[in-house]
């Protein structure tokens, strides 16, 4: 069983569309497409803290407050 993306009525899987308001709902593809995205993003902002994290180990902005 799903929700509805739209209304959050409960609908059966893998239907296309809502039955109660028409609305498209996800697919396994699209909902794999959207976790390979936040993987992506989780990724992207690990590496930002790494690299921040890197540049206060090396001393980089010295002389300035540590910004956490
Ligand atoms: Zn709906």
């Amino acid at each position: 069983m799903g929700f509805c993306i739209n209304c959050g009525q409960q609908h059966p899987d893998n239907i296309r569309f809502c039955r109660f308001c028409g609305t498209q709902q996800p697919g396994e593809q699209l909902l794999a497409r959207l976790r390979a995205e936040a993987e992506q993003i989780r990724m992207i902002m690990q590496q930002i803290q790494a690299q921040q994290a890197q540049q206060a180990q090396q001393g980089y902005g010295q002389g300035q407050p540590p910004r956490w």
